[in-house]
């Protein structure tokens, strides 16, 4: 973690160097809407100081910026009526991330909207499942 990482664009956008559409903030986090949403709301929270993605972020940013994604989900809830919500985190470019600094895009989910998994859910190798449980123990 560090203040600010001056080639990252969300570190521009936390510092007002970068245009963003702010819909929340408060000391740790900056709350803003995705430029391509995936839904109506759909909105981007992220810390205000620098960490690359979910394993480099302390428990303590990690923390606020996930107290500040539950507000933000509420109020998509209780102002768009929307009947769900997606919470999601990229980490790494294997794992789809594009912007280098830790966020979590916050996404309301209305009944019948055009949003879907990216995958196929297939049942496993019940083997190799509790071989893969094996070391995560
Ligand atoms: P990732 O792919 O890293 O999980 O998410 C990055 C998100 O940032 C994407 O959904 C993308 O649309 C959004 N994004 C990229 N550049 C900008 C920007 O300049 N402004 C805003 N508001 N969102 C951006
Ligand atoms: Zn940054």
């Amino acid at each position: 973690m560090s203040d600010r990482d001056p080639d990252c664009l969300f570190c521009k956008i936390v510092a007002g160097e970068i245009p963003s559409t702010r819909v929340d903030e408060d000391e740790r986090t900056v709350a803003f809407m995705d430029i391509n949403p995936a839904t109506r709301g759909h909105a981007l929270v992220i810390p205000r100081a620098h960490s690359a993605n979910l394993l480099e972020i302390d428990a303590e940013e990690l923390a606020a910026t996930v107290a500040a994604a539950q507000r933000l989900a509420r109020t998509a809830v209780e102002r768009f009526g929307a009947d769900g919500v997606n919470l999601i985190n990229s980490c790494g470019s294997a794992a789809w991330q594009t912007v280098f600094h830790f966020h979590i895009h916050v996404i309301p989910r209305y009944e019948g909207d055009p949003m879907r998994l990216p995958w196929t859910p297939s049942p496993g190798d019940p083997d190799e499942i509790a071989a893969a449980a094996a070391q995560l123990r």
